[in-house]
């Protein structure tokens, strides 16, 4: 989760572009990502190469072997921050700076181009998400709470700045004012999973996200305890007490006095490992046809959960419109069947579907793959099962804003099965927006 602060006005920059001429959308394809943006193919093939990287990087760093196919994440990026908004229905004062969206049908992240002189690189919003995505898919378990964010963070920094080389560690320079003047989280309560460790992150919050990453920082990088980090973790996945868990570091109390030695002594070692080509391979790359690029917007707000049913109403309107406009368009007629489903209007969703899955059929332009009709049709036949209900509310994935704690706190009680609740203090909140660097060191109450 992360989000980013002082960002109430809508820039300039934005509403001078709002009238301007899009951009060509674009589809880039790799073995994880399925990355859609407006803009030239290049940024957009960087885009896709970049998130590779990030895999890859993650890859090695946990000595994953076998990385086996699954479903891929799609990427949206908009123009930016307050185009996002402007998608999601966000409030101007909005901290939402991106949102990442698990599901069963595939997970999506949607993520600003530019972020609109924000403190925090929408790079590394995608790269903490990323991060979160890949431990839960790839090596699910229950990791500590401090783990989960600190690893999340270490992820987030990685960067390219010599060609044929990725970044790991690097400081975290977003934390740096939260690390130097907010109160300081005892070591014990940040890594504590106790009702009264809780109370203690939830009252200095503001700390928790720096110093979650230099501990994870010291244990991973600065070479002083090796082996130790896996030990603890395997304790803790094996279902250990902090007590037991935390014999891996000997005595805590000094593990606690290195660490804010090593923060005092503002040198952090990282790594550049080689980043082979092959890794990074593009799998295809091709401009949206006129009617997929047509439903964009209604796209990606229909990935937002939160719909009532006048937004849904109105969902359904503009696709209608568009799905009249590109009567032969298969992706413009199934996303409408989609709408409908989502509305719980089967009938009309049943007839869209079958009409978009004959237009797919015959080699058409407009061909959908087979694994996309696969999971669409999958969903609404599970959907048909059920009997139906009458307030045709939406019914779509769980969303979670990047900076919304009860989503936070959902996806982790779903997936990681994680315990610590997180939430906030007033005054630590108006303390972040004066320093407007710490980006994700706090979450408003839902
Ligand atoms: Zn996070």
């Amino acid at each position: 989760m992360l989000k980013i602060w002082g960002l109430g006005a809508a820039t300039l920059l934005a509403l001078c572009t709002a009238g301007t001429a899009r951009a060509e959308w674009r589809e880039v394809e790799t073995a994880h990502f399925r990355i859609y943006s407006e803009g030239k193919e290049k940024d957009v093939v960087q885009y896709a190469e970049r998130l590779e990287a990030v895999h890859y990087l993650m890859k090695i760093a946990t000595g994953m072997k076998d990385d086996k196919p699954v479903n891929k994440v799609d990427v949206y990026y908009v123009y930016s921050v307050d185009e996002l908004r402007r998608v999601l229905d966000a409030k101007p004062n909005s901290s939402v700076a991106g949102i990442y969206i698990p599901s069963i049908r595939g997970s999506a992240a949607i993520v600003p181009r530019n972020n609109d002189g924000g403190s925090l690189d929408p790079q590394a919003v995608l790269f903490h998400e990323y991060a979160h995505h890949f431990m839960l898919q790839y090596q699910p378990g229950a990791y500590p709470p401090w783990y989960v964010e600190g690893w999340a963070e270490l992820i987030s920094t990685a960067s390219f700045e010599r060609k044929g080389t990725i970044t790991f560690g690097k400081a975290a320079s977003h934390r740096q004012n939260e690390l130097e003047y907010l109160r300081w989280i005892p070591l014990r309560s940040l890594i504590g999973r106790s009702k009264e460790d809780r109370d203690v992150i939830n009252r200095d919050y503001g700390s928790y996200y720096g110093q979650s990453w230099l501990l994870a920082h010291y244990l991973t990088l600065a070479d002083k305890r090796p082996g130790q980090l896996r030990a603890y973790l395997l304790a803790v996945l094996r279902g250990a007490s902090d007590e037991e868990a935390w014999k891996a570091f000997g005595d805590v109390d000094e593990l606690e006095r290195e660490v804010r030695a090593y923060l005092r002594g503002r040198s952090f070692p990282y790594k550049a490992p080689p980043l082979p080509p092959e890794v990074m391979a593009i799998q295809s790359s091709r401009a949206l046809r006129p009617g997929e690029a047509a439903i964009m917007d209604e796209r990606i707000e229909a990935l937002h959960q939160r719909m009532d049913e006048k937004e849904r109403a109105d969902i359904i309107a503009r696709a209608e419109a568009e799905a009249a406009r590109f009567p032969d368009d298969a992706a413009v007629q199934l996303f409408l069947a989609e709408q409908y489903a989502d509305a719980e209007d089967w009938p009309k969703s049943a007839a869209t579907a079958a009409a978009a899955r004959w237009r797919s059929i015959p080699r058409s332009p407009a061909r959908i793959s087979r694994r996309d009709w696969h999971w669409r049709t999958a969903r609404r036949r599970t959907r048909t099962r059920r009997a139906p209900r009458s307030t045709g509310r939406s019914n779509s994935p769980r969303t979670i804003p990047l900076s919304s704690m009860a989503s936070s706190r959902a996806r982790r009680g779903l997936a990681m099965r994680l315990a610590v609740r997180l939430s906030t203090s007033s005054s630590a909140q108006a303390t972040s927006r004066r320093r407007m660097t710490a980006s994700a060191s706090r979450h408003p109450r839902p």
